[in-house]
């Protein structure tokens, strides 16, 4: 089956459910047994690593409705759910780390996980090194001997730096190490993580598989080999997410392809024509020819989804505020992957520690939703005048 397919089919059973054409949502906490003997079964099957309905936070039909979706278009083994894009980074990394071992994570990570490694982490005697995103092979001089985890996000999802996944995992594997990986930018359809050697794929499904911006939703995604370790994690750190939630997440996971496509197409159309304008320093959108991520882009992923940044020439605070202020289409506001268009300003500056980010040319970000893309034109082009007549 094709990915689109995979992403109507899989997850539901009209049969099991009077031919109802989407998954009941299961309000479950506790989970009644018929007798001793069904109690000891259940019990026994859940220790073999079956899947039972034996407790609403273990997991039950709906839950599963969307974790097999999940697990079935990222190509993983299975999946679990958490109830945020964090909770999936934060307790991913946990199940897998032990005092005294050392985690090797991007220096483009997701800010909040970084929050998490240096704040909670290293509480717990788990040491972080960040390292420059376009290292490739090089990171083999930043492996330990304790190193567990190696942490990817490509592109990096405020300054769009493209990483060379198989190499990095394959310098990790061969030092014993785990690659995880943040595959929110790409969604489950852009780019098949575990063809490219990662172990643990984690999605901020609040973002594209949601795709309306009213649900806080997480996923991890594992090989076979990772997933007692990812399960039983989750499990004994009480994670999981409401069932309203995820009936809302894979509701969304339905129209994932054609959504894609169209964020795709606005993206690139959006990203190209601001290339061509004179208060733009440059655009960073790794499917623009002139990325230099693009050639691992091309190599590596099947698409861009609608999240780029680009620089603008150096401007006054106020004409940056001038340029945002009045948007009528793009809202100032956190997150992306829901239907509309989106705009932040970043300062990459503050956080990095790898390198220096030089923020001369103001950074902001960009996300494209589903307007028509001469609409979204019209907004940033009187954007500029603004921006123009403003000193
Ligand atoms: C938003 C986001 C997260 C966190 O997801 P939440 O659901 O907001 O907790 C993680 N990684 C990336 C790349 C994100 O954009």
């Amino acid at each position: 089956m094709k990915d689109e397919t995979k992403l109507v089919v899989i997850g539901r059973d009209p049969d099991a459910n009077f031919g109802i054409v989407n998954p009941p949502v299961y309000h479950a906490s506790t989970i009644l047994h018929q007798s001793l003997e069904a109690l000891r079964k259940s019990q026994a099957a859940r220790a073999a690593g079956e899947r039972v309905v034996s407790y609403g936070r273990i997991g039950t039909p709906t839950s599963w409705s969307l974790e097999d979706a999940v697990a079935a278009v990222e190509g993983g083994y299975r999946t679990q759910v958490f109830p945020s894009g964090l909770a999936a980074c934060s307790q991913a990394m946990l199940a897998f780390v032990k005092s005294g071992d050392h985690i090797l994570m991007t220096d483009s990570v997701y800010g909040p996980s970084r929050n998490f490694c240096d704040k909670i982490l290293k509480r717990f005697g788990v040491d972080v090194t960040y390292y420059y995103p376009l290292i490739g092979s090089g990171i083999k001089e930043l492996m330990q001997a304790n190193t567990v985890i190696v942490y990817v996000e490509a592109p990096g999802s405020q300054t769009f730096e493209m990483q060379d996944i198989p190499t990095i995992a394959e310098v990790a594997h061969t030092g014993g190490a785990i690659v995880m990986m943040d595959n929110t930018w790409a969604s489950p359809l852009f780019f098949k993580p575990f063809e490219h050697g990662v172990d643990v794929s984690i999605q901020a499904g609040t973002k594209y598989i949601v795709g309306h911006s009213d649900v806080m939703i997480g996923t991890v995604t594992t090989t076979k080999e990772c997933w007692p370790t990812l399960q039983a994690g989750a499990n004994l750190m009480g994670q999981t997410a409401g069932p309203d939630d995820i009936y809302l997440a894979q509701r969304g996971i339905r129209t994932l392809s054609v959504r894609l496509q169209q964020h795709m197409a606005n993206g690139i159309a959006v990203a190209e024509w601001l290339t061509g304008r004179p208060e733009v320093h440059s655009v960073l959108h790794p499917a623009l020819p002139d990325h230099p991520g693009h050639a691992i882009w091309k190599r590596d992923f099947l698409g861009a989804s609608g999240l780029f940044s680009f620089r603008l020439n150096a401007v006054s605070e106020a004409a940056i505020a001038a340029f945002m202020d009045h948007l009528e289409l793009f809202g100032i506001g956190y997150s992306w992957g829901g239907y509309e268009s989106l705009i932040i300003f970043a300062d990459p500056s503050t956080y990095r520690t790898a390198t220096t980010w030089d923020n001369s040319n103001p950074l902001i970000r960009l996300h494209i939703g589903l307007e028509a893309v001469d609409d979204l034109i019209a907004d940033l082009g009187a954007g500029f005048k603004r921006l123009n007549s403003t000193k």
